[in-house]
């Protein structure tokens, strides 16, 4: 999609920190990390919204929960614990619309999320 900051970044049309790359996905780092591991999983294909998924998109969402685990693991957070979140919309906190999993780890979580 012309417009989206993270189809610019899957077309190498924006710098970014990639860390991990495959037909259908990639990870990099958050460029204003809220903690000391902070990835963003994001599909190739653009996808807006959680509310834009389709049935079809079932194996590509599991895919990105892998990809955190392996991560989590490669950057030895796995054990202390992380966190993963998709935020959607304007009340979830939703600043770009191309769907993105964040891993965050490296410290201790709150909850409730503010
Ligand atoms: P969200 O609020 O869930 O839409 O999260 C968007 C995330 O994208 C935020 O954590 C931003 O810091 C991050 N972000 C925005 N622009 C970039 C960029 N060019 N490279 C990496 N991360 C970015
Ligand atoms: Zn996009």
């Amino acid at each position: 999609m012309d417009d989206c900051l993270f189809c610019k970044i899957v077309n190498k049309e924006l710098p970014s920190n990639i860390i991990f790359e495959n037909d259908r996905l990639m990870a990099f780092k958050d460029i204003d990390p809220q903690a000391p591991i902070h990835f963003l999983i994001i599909p190739k294909m653009h996808i807006s919204t959680l509310n834009d998924l389709e049935s079809g998109h079932q194996e590509l969402i599991g895919e990105m929960f892998l990809t955190a685990k392996q991560l989590a693991k490669e950057y030895k957070i796995a054990k202390a614990g992380y966190r993963t979140v998709f935020n959607c919309n304007q009340e979830g906190g939703q600043a770009v619309y191309h769907i993105h999993l964040h891993l965050l780890g490296g410290r201790q979580m709150c909850w409730p999320p503010g």
